[in-house]
């Protein structure tokens, strides 16, 4: 990839970024539009990541002076142009310490720029300048990028006491922007993006989702949830701003409210709790793991020790142990399942968590036939369709890739049970909870990406990241995969 190029309106903006960018091509714009667009002309005519890094007045509320604007736009007086990298770079800005926000950025020529920034709150602006524009304008397919640190704000304006301390300040944050926006543009180049389907979303997450919505929509906020409903930061976070309250007990919740139980399941006591506070339950319990549920209540009704294949405090496996606590025996690995012993080893049966390594549950359930050769074992697995599908598209795409990207929360088991897929075919795997949590250095050097998403995690969070490597050169998205999901479960009389 060619080499960085950062332009820096101001020679102590330069000055600033200098010692952290020995080696990369500095250009001096200049203040104002007409400069900056003469003297980054010849940009036009060269390849490789290009950056605008100054100061900048700021002007939504929350922006403060010290705070950095990261542009996901350059609105200028000739339109608007998209910086789809901007969540990744501003990632490495957070993780530097760095307050940080993306947003469009406005560059206006000092003629049109109001003299007090206040005039422009009530847009969607987050910060104003004179120079970006003109040099996004000649950035063309180069992966682009501008960051601004803001100086002044409407209440905290240029022309009044303070101003050097804040410029000193301001100069101060940049030399920590410089390294990270180096780490950025060493990301830079063609990609080509392996995605595996099926991904994101299964059956019981849409099912756990649509029912809290539901419950929203019929009984009226709040409506409590035990638990998180999903395991997935960005789902609860949405729920709880349409009026999901997440409690960590049914004891949390108020007598006689709603309170939905989560898609992992419950052991029995927990409905028993509910009833005794007279709550109106509505069961997110995935059909699936319902399954298992009922597998366990069979076998130990007939007086067999249950072996449960699964991670333990995992909240799946505490519910499914709480259909018989006496008689179920959690065994976590291939080590486990080897020393676990049990009152008579003819009566013996095994079920699985839902969301296990197909490699390691057959491994596990290996050592338990062989150790106990009557073992009972439900018919089908136990490990569940959406599992099994997306960690077999995963192995394929992993076989072609340099790194692989799983989107997902990290108590998502199933998610890091895909990040284990990849890692065992031998591919650097990474779990992220969204594109901020992506590291450039991750990338670079990578040509073939492969990227997919637990079954707990939103489709447009893939979306987002796909797009978000567009920002760091071209990239050819191919979908990897042909297994089709048609499968839907009904919803319960409460919210139907
Ligand atoms: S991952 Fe499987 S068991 Fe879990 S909610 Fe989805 S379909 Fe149900």
């Amino acid at each position: 990839m060619a080499e960085l190029t950062v332009c820096t309106p101001l020679r102590i903006e330069r000055a600033a970024v200098r010692p952290a960018l020995r080696g990369v091509r500095l250009v001096r714009i200049g203040l104002g539009p007409s400069r900056a667009a003469r003297r980054s002309a010849p940009e036009a005519d060269r390849t490789g990541p290009l950056a605008v890094l100054g100061v900048a007045g700021g002007v939504a509320a929350h922006v403060r002076p010290g705070d950095v604007v990261v542009a996901d736009e350059v609105r200028g007086p000739d339109g608007t142009i998209r910086c789809p990298s901007a969540p990744l770079l501003a990632g490495g800005l957070r993780r530097a310490g760095l307050r940080v926000h993306v947003g469009p950025l406005l560059s206006l020529p000092p003629t049109a720029a109001p003299a007090d920034l206040s005039a422009l709150a009530g847009t969607d602006v987050l910060a104003v300048d004179q120079e970006t524009a003109a040099v996004a304008a000649v950035a063309g397919t180069r992966p682009f990028a501008a960051v601004r640190v803001v100086t002044d704000t409407a209440g905290a304006p240029l022309l009044r006491p303070g101003i050097v301390g804040r410029g000193v300040r301001a100069l101060r944050t940049l030399a920590v922007v410089a390294p990270v926006l180096r780490e950025w543009a060493a990301a830079a180049g063609p990609r080509e993006v392996l995605l595996a389907s099926p991904r994101s979303f299964c059956a019981g997450v849409d099912r756990a989702i649509e029912i809290v919505e539901r419950a929203l929509q019929r009984y009226g906020a709040p409506v409590y949830v035990r638990r998180q409903v999903v395991h997935n930061a960005h789902v609860i976070a949405r729920l709880e701003r349409l009026g999901a309250v997440f409690v960590p007990e049914v004891d949390d919740v108020p007598r006689g409210a709603t309170v939905v139980l989560a898609a992992h399941g419950v052991a029995p006591q927990v409905r028993a709790d509910a009833a005794a506070r007279r709550l109106t339950v509505v069961d997110a319990t995935c059909p699936l793991v319902g399954k298992v549920h009922a597998e366990v209540r069979r076998y130990a009704g007939r007086g067999d020790t249950v072996l449960l294949v699964g991670h333990h405090d995992h909240e799946e496996v505490v519910g499914t142990v709480g259909e018989a606590p006496g008689a179920v025996l959690v065994v976590a690995d291939a080590q486990e399942a080897r020393t676990v012993t049990v009152p008579d080893a003819r009566r013996v049966a095994y079920v699985m968590q839902t969301t296990l390594s197909l490699d390691e549950a057959s491994e596990v359930s290996g050592v338990l036939r062989e150790r106990f050769p009557s073992v009972a074992a439900p018919r089908s697995d136990d490990i569940c369709y959406a599992t099994s599908n997306r960690q077999e598209a995963l192995r394929a795409v992993a076989a072609e890739c340099e790194v692989v990207l799983v989107v997902g929360s990290a108590n998502s088991s199933n998610s890091r049970r895909l990040v284990e897929v990849a890692e065992r075919a031998g591919v650097p795997a990474h779990l992220v909870d969204d594109v901020g949590e992506v590291v450039p250095a991750w990338l670079v050097g990578a040509a073939r990406v492969g990227v997919t998403a637990g079954a707990s995690a939103p489709p447009q969070l893939v979306d987002e990241l796909v797009d978000c490597l567009s920002g760091l050169g071209p990239v050819t998205v191919r979908e990897r995969g042909d297994v089709v999901e048609d499968i839907r479960f009904t919803l319960p009389k409460e919210v139907s």
